[in-house]
């Protein structure tokens, strides 16, 4: 997922929206644990990503709660923006894994496609992509989209 916006400046940040995710919290990646016992471990570094699919989760996660030093270390170098910025007006709703390719431990790449909801500006929305990883010195990254709609 390689979603970054930018907003002319004016928009209005929200109030306290990151801040609502707790280690206690429901991950927002959709699998059945805390956000402390799944994304959070991968965002502090305590885990790396064993499959494609983990760090796409991951990644979605760090989108919900504005982790851009976790979005830029899992970014392949040669892909990898400068910065990412967060569109306040963004609201991530949830993530529906749909499918995937290779990305186990036994491989060097791996896709996975998938659907994020989100709401801008409170219309409801989606982002529909398949996203290519590849292994970089042992861990998985995000190198591109192979495809968005
Ligand atoms: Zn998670």
């Amino acid at each position: 997922m390689s979603r970054r916006t930018s907003r002319p400046h004016g928009s209005v940040p929200a109030a306290g929206a990151p801040g609502r995710i707790t280690q206690e919290s429901p991950c927002p990646c959709g699998l059945p644990a805390t956000y402390g016992a799944c994304c959070g471990r991968l965002h502090a570094g305590a885990a790396a990503a064993p499959t494609c699919e983990a760090l796409m989760r991951s990644r979605y996660t760090a989108f919900v709660v504005r982790d851009a030093g976790h979005l830029l270390r899992t970014w392949h170098p040669d892909t990898r923006p400068p910065s990412v910025d967060f569109d306040p007006a963004l609201r991530w709703k949830g993530l529906d894994i749909l499918d995937t390719t290779e990305g186990s431990a036994f491989h060097a790449t791996g896709t996975v496609t998938f659907r994020a909801h989100f709401t801008d500006d409170g219309r409801a929305d989606s982002l529909h992509e398949q996203s290519r990883f590849v292994r970089h010195q042992g861990a998985w990254v995000y190198a591109t989209a192979v495809f968005v709609d």
